[in-house]
């Protein structure tokens, strides 16, 4: 037993800083699991465990360290792409490669032909019913619109699906020459060609993970930095390393 209080949703800041502490020494003396146990006088008694881990979300963290936020150490490199920002993949530039067709007039050249124009024909014939702007050229398609082309939904099967579906049947060689007509290096999807670990992210300073910063427009991550203010806390953690 680490700690028992009565709640109360009026307390001041005392009480919720020797409830951290309290959960602090919890994690640390159950080895990252705390056991609350609360209990109502007129309810039943509640058991509720937590787990510093998070390994209910299959996700483990470690103590973020220098080597978490460098790519050129393997310990920070995208599991992926392992840190190289890219992979081998299949590549936009080679299914969409005049992005001022629509993809009415057959901006998706995998679709082309008679038996794969029965994907362009399933979204054509549905777009309507999720406002998809079918005559508009793809490069003016909003970024919403353009992941929808790819990922397809209960309407139609998108990019995507309609490459599983050619990687599925590889066996015949036809399927095979396809694939590689449209096989390339293409940015990594795990780290967005960052090259960075995903689970760096999860440390945020100001709402930005390192990841947010390094995509952005370098006026913008300009004013970034100019206008950072940090708070203590934050300001301890990003202090130097020694
Ligand atoms: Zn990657």
């Amino acid at each position: 037993m680490v700690d028992r209080f009565v709640a109360t949703t009026d307390a001041g800041d005392d009480f919720w800083q020797r409830i951290s502490d309290s959960v602090q020494t919890a994690f640390n003396e159950g080895a990252g699991h705390c056991l609350v146990e609360a209990t109502h006088d007129d309810a039943t008694d509640l058991n509720k465990s937590f787990s510093l881990l998070f390994e209910a979300d299959g996700i483990r963290f470690e103590e973020p360290s220098v080597h978490l936020f460098s790519f050129n150490n393997p310990y920070g490199a995208c599991k992926n792409c392992e840190g190289f920002g890219s992979v081998i993949g299949i590549d936009e530039d080679l299914v969409i490669p005049d992005k001022s067709l629509s993809v009415y007039e057959g901006a998706v050249a995998c679709w082309r032909g008679e038996k794969m124009g029965e994907w362009l024909t399933e979204l054509l014939q549905n777009a309507y019913k999720f406002n998809f702007p079918i005559h508009r050229p793809y490069f003016e398609l909003n970024e919403y619109d353009r992941q929808l082309l790819w990922s397809g939904n209960k309407y139609f099967g998108g990019i995507n699906r309609f490459f599983k579906y050619v990687e599925e049947q590889t066996y015949k060689i036809q399927y095979r020459v396809m694939l590689s007509r449209y096989r390339g290096k293409t940015k990594c999807p795990e780290c967005q060609g960052t090259r960075l670990r995903g689970d760096a992210n999860y440390v945020k300073i100001i709402n930005k993970s390192i990841t947010d910063v390094v995509l952005m427009q370098v006026k913008d991550s300009y004013g970034f930095f100019k206008t950072v203010e940090l708070n203590a806390y934050d300001k301890k953690s990003c202090r130097p390393f020694a």
